[in-house]
């Protein structure tokens, strides 16, 4: 007997999902279709399909092949019905907000999303007339409180970026569906290999696929999916007439590298919870932040509704941002760069990388001190890894 989706683990949905219907003169990779237009010699069937009667495509904006299989694919590793996709993840979650919020709309989120999705909040929304509360991250009661109040849209991201806090999924998609919300997830952080919000109550699940989900560093993508296709419908429809399309080359990219995801993710966080140990014990290290150490706020949540830690951890270090200036430059397996999710570890301050777009001061507020360092950890050995940060600490400690 063959296996249904539902049967399946992670990792084989990674490397086969979506990709059947899609694979042609007998590739075993799906293609990429860059044809921006897709044409009909039976003008009935250009209109069947036109009008959404019948499948198939009929210009780039709208769909295409090679995005349909990725979408297809995350669609699958998310227990979905329904996926869409955008040219940025910042692309999938204004889209996803903009479709659903109209003026005199109130929305409830959490103080420490991403440095983006906080400047829609703050600078955006408020400009649509739109009434944005944002709670302390991980005070349940507080957003309960809020969302209680009525609110067209419960947004929320767990981890959280930078300092991976959590918040209880399963608690806040009960509190969003009792006043009638639309309740968000951004899952970037945990990927679908270790979270899956929508088995947990939610209505949507986003991601910036440019991070964990392609891994390479090299290709650009957002998505979102969910269990009623009216919802994702709706949102299509806003991207495809505003435009933040996928582009099919990014789109074979981030299929060829989500083949991997379940591989890397193991890897990634074996090196983050020894990252994070290590770290614990430097002496120029005031807080670590990674929600597999137990001394994690909330430990319990994520053990509970996450199958593993994920792969990004942050610190603070004593010296605040002089001493982020002598560290990060020493490293030799790392990246200074505003990225996350590659295979290679990637490093770098939040006032530089997640919250470049907010004041010290507003970084100060979501609890962000200018000596924090996020750092991504990529698939290298453990003990490489161990070692760099060592000499770079060592480094440091003589010249003191
Ligand atoms: N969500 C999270 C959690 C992120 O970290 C980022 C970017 O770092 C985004 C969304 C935005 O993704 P993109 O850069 O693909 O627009």
């Amino acid at each position: 007997m063959t296996k249904s989706w539902n049967e399946t683990q992670a990792g084989t949905k990674a490397v086969w999902a979506g990709e059947k219907d899609y694979l042609v003169h007998g590739a075993t990779q799906i293609p990429v279709i860059p044809s921006v237009a897709f044409g009909y010699d039976d003008m009935d069937e250009w209109y069947e399909v036109a009008v959404g009667r019948k499948k198939g495509h009929i210009y780039g904006r709208n769909t295409n092949p090679t995005v349909q299989a990725f979408e297809d694919k995350v669609k699958i590793l998310e227990g979905a019905n329904a996926a869409t996709s955008f040219s940025t993840g910042m692309a999938a979650i204004s889209n996803t907000l903009y479709t659903f919020l109209t003026p005199g709309d109130r929305i409830v989120s959490i103080k420490d999303t991403y440095g983006g999705t906080n400047k829609i909040f703050t600078e955006f929304l408020p400009k649509m007339g739109i009434d944005v509360v944002l709670c302390d991250t991980g005070d349940h009661e507080a957003i309960e409180k809020e969302v209680a109040k009525g609110c067209s849209i419960l947004y929320l991201e767990s981890p959280t970026n930078p300092t991976v806090k959590i918040t209880d999924i399963k608690r806040m998609a009960q509190a969003g569906k009792k006043a009638g919300a639309i309740v968000v997830v951004d899952n970037t952080f945990a990927t679908p290999v270790n979270q899956n919000p929508l088995a947990l109550g939610v209505d949507l699940v986003l991601h910036s696929a440019t991070k964990f989900l392609g891994g390479h560093a090299d290709a650009l993508g957002g998505v979102v999916c969910g269990l009623d296709e009216q919802l994702i419908k709706k949102i299509y429809h806003y991207r495809e007439i505003n435009g933040a399309t996928m582009d099919p080359w990014a789109a074979y990219l981030i299929v060829r590298g989500m083949k991997t995801l379940s591989l890397r993710m193991k890897k990634q966080e074996e090196n983050a919870l020894a990252l994070a140990q290590y770290l614990q014990s430097v002496s120029i290290v005031e807080d670590v932040y990674y929600p597999g150490l137990e001394t994690h706020l909330n430990h319990d949540i994520a053990k509970e509704q996450m199958k593993g830690f994920g792969a990004m951890l942050s610190f603070a270090v004593k010296g605040g941002v002089d001493t982020v200036r002598e560290l990060l430059p020493r490293l030799q397996f790392s990246h200074r760069a505003a990225n996350l999710g590659a295979v290679e570890t990637t490093v770098g301050p939040a006032r530089t990388t997640s919250h470049v777009e907010c004041t010290p001061e507003e970084r100060a507020a979501m609890g962000i001190p200018e000596g924090l360092i996020r750092v991504s950890c990529g698939i290298e050995d453990t003990t490489d890894i161990l070692d760099d940060f060592k000499q770079a600490f060592q480094a440091i400690k003589m010249e003191q």
